[in-house]
């Protein structure tokens, strides 16, 4: 954990105009709700501030306030490049290395200005001047609200501030019920709440809103894809790209799902293999002490906290899944 104090950063802001706010590939409910909750708040202290994202995000987040104005860099290039060269400074969120933003990634290397990180991910690189790092943090936007207060600011969270915060605070904990709530959690969440933010509505925007598609997807994955390691407390599911497109697959439409597992009595580790254009994506969940972040890092490329870790794989979908199996059985 490294948090630079409030004063360097209050420093930093009464510097610069230009705040370009870069979040990961496959952006989440907490990575585009802390970077929209601090472009709100870099607005309300008159800053330029621009969001920009390294490719699209779900659809069930469009309803946050302000989405259009965050630049996909994917659709953008130029657009996204001119922001970041004409940036005095670029915050980093909900992520900690280059390797997290694709293409993204060498043009954020080459910036030559000074990089803040805030974030809750374990072992960050070295890239940044700044850090804000976490890993008790539940999700990146308790930071964001951690970082607001420390500037002596908590007064200026409204409503769209309020909303964006608490969107990834409820995404990031599983609607508060992983191990990462504490007391903490539930005290940003009723400060957030002072705002006249509604909890129900905010629920209902991220999760009551699947296609017919996407639940039948979530049907056939549980009722026919589901297997467990024989001896083992290990269940996984594996989906090929044929078997998404069967369902239309959507950005955000298998998220979720590697959780479900776990309601089976003594499931300890959990994990979903999805196949996008050759490229396997993998999501891990544990229990516990199982470090999972140490598991991706270590066989597929990824990273992430010890009990939920992401990661990646060229192999084929069988060759990683006979990896994955092989290898998950040291960790007992
Ligand atoms: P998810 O399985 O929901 O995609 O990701 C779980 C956690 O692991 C998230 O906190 C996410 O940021 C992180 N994560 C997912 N994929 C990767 C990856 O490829 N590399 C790293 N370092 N972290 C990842
Ligand atoms: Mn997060």
């Amino acid at each position: 954990m490294r948090k630079d104090s409030p004063e360097t950063f209050k420093e930093l802001l009464q510097n610069v105009q230009n705040i370009a706010i870069i979040t990961h590939w496959n952006p989440d409910g907490d990575a585009i709700g802390s970077s929209l909750g601090l472009f709100h708040y870099l607005k309300k202290l008159d800053k330029n501030a621009s969001v920009i994202v390294p490719n699209s995000y779900p659809e069930f987040l469009q309803w946050l306030p302000n989405t259009h104005e965050i630049v996909n860099f994917q659709n953008h290039e130029e657009k996204a490049s001119e922001i970041l060269t004409k940036a005095d400074v670029i915050f980093t969120l909900d992520f900690n290395s280059y390797k997290r933003l694709e293409k993204l990634g060498d043009i954020l290397e080459n910036a030559k200005v000074p990089k803040v990180l805030i974030d809750h991910h374990q072992q960050p690189d070295d890239y940044p001047t700044y850090y804000f790092h976490d890993v008790e943090a539940c999700s990146t936007c308790e930071l964001v609200f951690d970082f607001i207060e420390g500037l002596g600011d908590k007064e200026l969270i409204d409503k769209k501030i309020a909303a964006c915060l608490y969107t990834g605070l409820m995404t990031d904990t599983g609607s508060f019920r992983y191990p990462n709530v504490n007391y903490r959690t539930h005290f940003i969440v009723s400060e957030l709440l002072k705002t006249n933010i509604k909890p129900s509505d905010i629920h209902s925007a991220v999760y009551d809103n699947y296609s017919l598609k996407r639940l039948k997807l979530l049907g056939y994955t549980l009722s026919k894809k589901l297997k467990i390691i024989n001896g083992y407390p290990v269940a996984y599911f594996t989906l090929s790209e044929e078997e998404l497109q069967r369902f239309d697959y959507q950005k955000g439409d298998t998220e979720g799902i590697v959780n479900y597992p776990f309601s089976i009595k003594g499931i300890k580790v959990c994990a979903l293999f999805n196949e996008s254009e050759g490229i396997i994506k993998i999501s891990f969940r544990s229990k516990g002490t199982i470090d999972v972040n140490t598991f991706a890092r270590t066989y597929f490329n990824g990273g992430g906290h010890i009990n939920a870790a992401g990661g990646k794989s060229t192999d084929t979908l069988a060759q990683t899944e006979a990896k994955f199996v092989e290898l998950i059985k040291t960790l007992f």
